[in-house]
């Protein structure tokens, strides 16, 4: 039966100013039917925003009140994960394996960011005068523009509605236009935790008409951005409109290194979790493997046999290990990069064609490019399960391969030498290194890279100052007369 979806404005559940279709990926057919947002949606979300962050109900709370309303926020997720990720599967064919995992987890950013509330703390300065006391006050930046991706959408707007919140902003969610449902399903649950009306807002539509209209929005003073590098150029335009101060999660070309010493049943494995889960929709995704040529071809038949072994299928089926991708346009994308790349020399070693089913499935691909070091498969992000391989015989070989890149989110290095690891984390250039590990996250560490990456970290107790202004204030101690007016004291 069709669902139909509701935009969540100043603490109601309206319907856009049209409508659009969702389609399943797993079947290719309408199963839900979303509110779109267009400019006057936007300027009500961002009026609701606006109108909460200077209200006594929500500038007056304390930090460990907004603690406490998170906290409780984190409890309705756990009791509501599955219900999500049944609704993240449906309509964006991950699968429920990892959606029901993810959910839990969101949770956990939320408690993360709960207790990191009443922790916000100013600073007293030592300042040069006698009769002067001055100190810094931490004040919430303001309205939050927060623009989601299609995948893991609730793991991704968590990251910035949970330190938002907890200093003191307000937000609009701009959920994706593909797979909206578990954005809005999750304002509905938002809606029980008791926040005042307005402080969070979450919308759904398309770029020009939603996207834009919002992070260029006079009111807006500060946008979170996740997806890609071509829309993080719009996001940076649209901002010149309003100078919000912005921070960028885009996507990667990350660097799996395997050096001939690694234990290599772990570093498959791991292989096979930084490219085929997700179906590689992952903006971490190890998408480049680096490889000693003393066990490149060992690796390969073993990854090989990995990857021809994994389990496709309807992506709400619990033994599914991978599903569908998102959309047809990456099915496209992957057969074009995969055809210029092999005209460029490189050689398909499993997968490289669509599959002949109904969806848009698409197989675990690996292709060798060691003799085609110029195919575009090792430069452009796919977001589908396709794995590019160079050949390595020195360190330094390794590492150049590693940085020849424009991204910098994530690498992997796999060795059991400890001073050639540590060599690679300083030489390496990307936001994140994993040491004989891949693809592991926390609320506690700091996500995001540089270059094509964007800029800004997602995580950690930094991320909840980044949604912070710094206030300096001056108090003068001194009842004497202010002396010579002329001079700046
Ligand atoms: P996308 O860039 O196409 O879209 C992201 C969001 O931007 C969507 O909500 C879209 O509607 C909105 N948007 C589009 N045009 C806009 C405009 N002109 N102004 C404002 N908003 C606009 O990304 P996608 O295809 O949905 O997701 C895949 C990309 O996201 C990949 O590049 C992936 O690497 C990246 N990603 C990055 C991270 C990270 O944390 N670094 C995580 C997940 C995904």
């Amino acid at each position: 039966m069709m669902q139909t979806f509701q935009n969540y404005i100043g603490g109601q559940f309206l319907d856009g100013a049209a409508w659009f279709d969702s389609i399943d990926p797993a079947t290719n057919t309408v199963w839900a039917r979303m509110p779109e947002a267009r400019r006057d949606d936007v300027n009500a979300a961002v009026a609701a925003a606006k109108a909460a962050f200077w209200s006594e109900d929500w500038a007056g709370m304390t930090a460990s009140g907004r603690g406490k309303l998170l906290l409780k926020l984190a409890d309705l997720i756990s009791e509501n994960a599955l219900r999500l990720a049944e609704l993240e599967t449906r309509d964006t064919g991950k699968i429920i394996r990892e959606t029901s995992a993810q959910i839990s987890y969101v949770a956990e950013y939320y408690r993360y960011y709960a207790g990191l509330a009443d922790k916000i703390e100013g600073a007293h300065l030592p300042i040069d005068k006698p009769d002067m006391e001055v100190w810094l006050r931490r004040e919430p930046v303001g309205v939050v523009a927060a623009v989601v991706p299609w995948n893991s959408q609730l793991f991704l707007s968590a990251v910035k509605i949970g330190p938002a919140l907890a200093a003191g902003c307000t937000v609009v969610v701009k959920a994706s236009e593909d797979g909206p449902a578990p954005m809005l399903e999750f304002a509905r649950i938002f809606d029980q935790a008791g926040f005042p009306a307005g402080v969070l807002n979450v919308i759904t539509g398309f770029g020009p008409e939603c996207g834009a209209v919002l992070t260029s929005h006079a009111d807006v003073d500060h946008v979170a951005f996740t997806g890609g590098p071509e829309t993080a150029r719009h996001i940076v335009r649209n901002s010149a409109e309003n100078l919000a101060s912005t921070s960028l999660e885009l996507g990667g070309k990350s660097p799996f290194i395997v050096f001939e010493d690694a234990d290599i049943e772990s570093a498959v494995n791991a292989q096979v979790s930084g490219i085929f889960a997700a179906t590689g929709q992952s903006c971490v995704a190890g998408s480049r493997l680096i490889i000693s040529n003393q066990i490149k071809d060992a690796f390969l038949d073993r990854l090989k046999e990995k990857a021809e072994a994994v389990v496709i299928g309807a992506p709400d089926d619990m033994k599914t290990e991978m599903g569908p991708l998102c959309t047809v346009a990456q099915v496209r994308t992957a057969s074009d990069l995969i055809a210029a790349s092999t005209a460029a020399g490189a050689k398909v070693i499993t997968g490289g064609l669509p599959m002949e089913r109904e969806g848009n499935y698409f197989p675990p691909t690996i292709i060798d490019c060691s003799h085609a070091p110029g195919a575009p498969c090792l430069t452009n992000e796919f977001f589908g399960p396709v794995l590019s391989v160079r050949g390595f015989d020195t360190e330094a070989e390794a590492l150049e391969i590693a940085n020849n890149t424009a991204f910098g989110l994530a690498s992997g290095v796999f060795t059991k030498d400890l001073t050639r690891a540590h060599r690679m984390i300083r030489g390496i250039h990307a936001g994140i290194v994993w040491v004989n590990t891949y693809r592991a996250v926390s609320p506690i560490a700091p996500f995001g890279g540089h270059g094509l990456s964007g800029h800004g970290r997602e995580g950690g107790i930094q991320a909840a100052l980044d949604y912070t202004k710094v206030k300096a204030v001056w108090l003068r101690t001194s009842d004497d007369p202010l002396p010579d007016p002329f001079i700046m004291r």
